[in-house]
């Protein structure tokens, strides 16, 4: 089997990169171990930036209108999420709907899927990747030009590899059992004498309860119910040992990140490339972020047009993003995790939560709004950071700014006029970036911090904010490759 692009895993991340694949036109084989998709219900919460993210790629309809709640937390504090985004808040999907939409969605696009293979060998040259797989019938050998492991926490890649993976090994954990036939009060995130306990029924009466004894340590083996329902009523006094566990699991606070997400021609991406608590849904959002991030420069790389460096950009901007998610996560399961020793510190962020910039830093950093890289241009408050979401007028009728993004390219938008020229300026690219002139809706334009002409990457971040054509040249070129001779 030969291809561009070679995904290992087809949970959420490997299924988002390959639609992000796709869109940069790559030729994108994603091979799984799992002959039918899991069950297990894993995360339920979508940030505020995947939502966006959801959006420019044409995707949020088939979401539908999923459950939102303005309210989140920090370390089990509640924590008003509301930032200036029509998607602020978590958005409340089974991870199961997710991976069914993205699946559709990534196969719509000329992904091929294949499941019932799982990987257990790897090599690369200068000239490409070798990977071998047990398939459903026979072993596989795949040739590749990058292969990519979205194969998750216990990622097969990084131990074939021998990727350098430091961190922190798991010190306490949390016990979590869906649970059918019980009647116990809804607890958030409540501190007891002797641990901490939450309860939430859902609307098909199945109850979630998450357990920690204060002081007991993480446990290498899978808990059963009687332990999550002993450890229950130690901390809160009820029994639940008579109702019927649907599932049951734990999750401890390993935390890990790969010193490399890219080795040569292999890189990871998803839970692969850092392992974590799922503290406030962090886990799967950062994934899904990485893909988004990934997908267009290897799309390039492939097709030839990236400019040198581009695809080291992508470790050097998520590891940073990652790491500090990673160290959000710790703080937070210190404050929710830690006995009575870790309450002077929640007494004094309860006070500091409460003074708006502090409540905005959190929310923001949680939401995955605030994430800026470095794009080697200052000056501007919108360089590195996301594009807000934009209502335009253009030529053609309305439209917004997620909407001009869908095609996979980047975005040049002019906001001055036809007299700009920035549009003409960037003919040599059409094939990579789509240049439109545009006046935002009176209401957004603020949003637009007084930018007359912004370039964007496909993953919605602003590289180049001008005035006039100064620097755009440089910045279509670092980001977009060289011009296609005329
Ligand atoms: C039990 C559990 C509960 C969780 N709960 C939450 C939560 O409440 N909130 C939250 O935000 N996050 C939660 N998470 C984390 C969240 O589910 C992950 O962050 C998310 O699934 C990461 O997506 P991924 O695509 O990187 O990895 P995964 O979803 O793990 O997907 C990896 C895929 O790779 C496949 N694979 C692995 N090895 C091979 C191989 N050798 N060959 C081929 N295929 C392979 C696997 O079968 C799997 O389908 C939970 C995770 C687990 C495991």
């Amino acid at each position: 089997v030969a291809t561009q692009v070679a995904i290992v895993g087809a949970g959420p991340v490997g299924l988002m990169l390959a639609g992000c694949l796709r869109l940069g036109g790559a030729e994108v084989i994603v091979f799984e171990q799992l002959a039918e998709a899991t069950t297990e219900s894993r995360a339920s919460t979508l940030h505020a930036r995947t939502m966006e993210i959801l959006d420019s790629l044409g995707l949020l309809e088939a979401f539908g209108s999923p459950p939102r709640e303005p309210r989140g937390h920090f370390g089990g504090m509640p924590l008003d999420l509301d930032l200036p985004s029509p998607s602020s808040g978590q958005w409340k999907v089974p991870q199961t709907r997710t991976e069914a939409l993205l699946h559709a969605w990534a196969s719509g696009l000329g992904a091929e899927i294949r499941r019932g293979h799982c990987l257990y060998g790897l090599r690369q040259s200068p000239e490409g990747v070798e990977a071998e797989l047990d398939g459903p019938d026979a072993h596989v050998l795949v040739r590749c030009d990058h292969l990519v492991g979205c194969d998750g926490e216990e990622s097969t890649v990084r131990a074939l590899l021998n990727a350098d993976f430091p961190g922190q090994d798991a010190e306490r954990q949390l016990l979590r059992a869906d649970v059918a036939g019980i009647d116990v009060p809804a607890r958030r995130f409540e501190r007891l004498e002797r641990g901490m306990a939450v309860a939430a029924r859902r609307a098909d009466g199945v109850t979630r309860i998450m357990v920690h004894e204060f002081g007991a340590p993480a446990k290498p083996e899978a808990p059963d119910f009687d332990a999550i329902a002993h450890a229950w009523k130690r901390v809160t006094g009820e029994d639940v040992s008579a109702g019927k566990p649907l599932w049951v699991n734990a999750f401890d606070d390993t935390n890990r990140q790969l010193a490399q997400y890219r080795h040569g021609r292999v890189l990871f991406a998803g839970d692969a490339a850092h392992r974590q608590m799922p503290i406030g849904g962090q886990a799967l959002n950062l994934g899904l972020q990485d893909a988004v991030n990934l997908g267009w420069k290897l799309a390039a790389q492939v097709a030839g047009t990236a400019a040198v460096g581009l695809l080291d950009t992508y470790h050097t901007e998520r590891h940073a993003v990652g790491a500090r998610v990673l160290g959000n996560i710790r703080a937070q399961a210190r404050l929710l995790l830690g006995g009575a020793e870790s309450n002077p510190m929640r007494a004094l962020l309860g006070e500091l939560i409460g003074l708006e910039d502090v409540r905005r830093h959190l929310a923001g950093m949680i939401s995955g709004l605030d994430v800026r890289y470095d794009v080697g241009a200052v000056g501007h408050p919108l360089l590195g950071a996301r594009l807000p979401l934009l209502r335009l007028s253009l030529a053609d009728g309305p439209a917004t700014s997620a909407r001009l993004l869908r095609s996979g390219r980047g975005v040049l938008l002019d906001l001055r006029g036809p007299e700009s020229l920035a549009c003409t300026f960037a003919l040599p690219w059409a094939d990579r970036v789509l240049a439109v002139e545009a006046t935002p809706a009176p209401e957004d334009a603020e949003l637009t911090q007084g930018a007359e002409a912004l370039l964007i990457r496909p993953d919605g971040h602003v590289v180049w904010v001008g005035r006039n054509l100064d620097g755009l040249r440089e910045a279509l070129s670092r980001w977009f490759g060289p011009a296609r001779a005329a």
